[in-house]
């Protein structure tokens, strides 16, 4: 994996590039359409591929691993075959999952032991297991078991947590250059700073993770319920000690108004479950603001959804068909919503993309800034 910066805004943090994995080539800044059981709710690859032109999509470790099991898609070859997706895929470690979704953790050096949140059984996550998991998969950038806390968390609980995720991502990058070498693979780990809402932990992190000179960095632990103030600030805190040409990631943001920050902040790849979660829910993202399209006010509009937006779902249907869709609970709704809510956030990341390649991120940032002021 080769990452190419291309460009940098002289007045931000922003960049572009172009990360080359062994899928095709990610251009940056990145969003990731989340597909957590190896599917996009509602979307087929088709579509990702055809319609959304999505470069790369994220996939879960901890749910593939319980179902259908890692051994399986390994032994079906791997999960791009599996998904009949061509292009690239980036794995979780499992850890936010285990954290969040599973029962009766218990946490020790070698890893967390947890239950299976579907039937209960046992099951061990180390952070060579993990790693192992996800080269099973075949993906092309794999995430390390880290420890992730609830917010707000102490300092001191803090600090233990990511000395420990420090020490996992030590062990997780040594077993996975072994299998590398003995595999012949070509794909990347990122190792993860965490550090919660302390800069302080940020920074020892970043500086003990980038003894591993990985090539791409992450920024776990940040959307578990902090002002989203302070998770812009802890971002700000670490974009700077990352190697500037390497790509860096935010895990699990953002609302569309913040991919800009992130961007300006120097964040290259993000990924959020929001576009797709909130399109099933009837909150869709268009030029001119939210539309709720259960409202009343959409019965008999027959206007397409976003008129700026060249999705399949803009073009060919009206907002008085997507609300009777919702309301009659069709499938289709879904899949018609998911489509544009994803292309609203992929687009916004290329017409990003186009401002700091032709040198006028400062402007397309104040302009996105004054038309959030004059909405609030
Ligand atoms: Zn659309």
């Amino acid at each position: 994996m080769r990452f190419e910066l291309e460009a940098e805004c002289p007045d931000t943090g922003a960049r572009a590039g172009r990360i080359h994995t062994a899928h095709g080539v990610i251009e940056t800044p990145v969003f990731m359409p989340v597909g957590t059981h190896a599917s996009v709710k509602g979307v087929m690859q088709r579509d990702l591929e055809m319609e959304l032109d999505a470069h790369v999509i994220l996939a879960n470790t901890y749910h593939l691993f319980l179902r259908p099991g890692h051994e399986l898609i390994r032994q079906l070859g791997g999960l791009h075959r599996f998904m009949s997706w061509p292009r690239a895929i980036l794995t979780d470690s499992g850890g936010f999952q285990v954290f969040s979704l599973s029962h009766l953790r218990k946490i020790s050096e070698e890893g967390v032991l947890f239950r299976s949140h579907l039937d209960g059984d046992s099951h061990l996550f180390t952070p060579e297991s993990t790693v192992e998991v996800q080269l099973a998969l075949g993906s092309d950038i794999l995430m390390p078991l880290d420890e992730c806390l609830e917010y707000p968390a102490s300092h001191e609980g803090a600090d233990r947590a990511m000395r420990r995720t420090v020490r996992w991502a030590v062990s997780a990058y040594r077993y996975f250059e072994r299998r590398l070498e003995e595999t012949g693979s070509v794909a990347a780990l990122f190792p993860i700073v965490q550090g919660s809402m302390f800069a302080d932990l940020r920074r020892d992190c970043a500086s003990e993770l980038l003894q591993l000179n990985a090539a791409g960095y992450a920024i776990g632990g940040l959307s578990v319920g902090e002002p989203r103030s302070l998770s812009l600030e802890m971002t700000e805190v670490t974009t700077p000690l990352l190697p500037r040409d390497r790509p860096r990631y935010v895990m699990g943001v953002g609302m569309p108004e913040e991919l800009p920050e992130y961007v300006a902040r120097g964040v290259d790849m993000m990924d959020c479950v929001l576009p797709s979660r909130n399109a099933r829910n009837g909150c869709l993202f268009t030029s001119a603001g939210r539309v709720i399209i259960k409202q009343a006010r959409y019965k008999d509009d027959g206007a397409p959804l976003d008129p700026n937006c060249g999705c399949i779902t803009c073009r060919t249907y009206s907002r008085a068909y997507l609300r009777h869709l919702f309301q009659a609970g069709e499938m289709l709704f879904s899949t018609l919503a998911t489509i544009h809510n994803l292309k609203y956030y992929l687009d916004m990341m290329r017409q990003m993309r186009q401002a700091i390649l032709l040198g006028r991120f400062r402007a397309y940032l104040d302009n996105v800034r004054n038309s959030a002021v004059e909405s609030s």
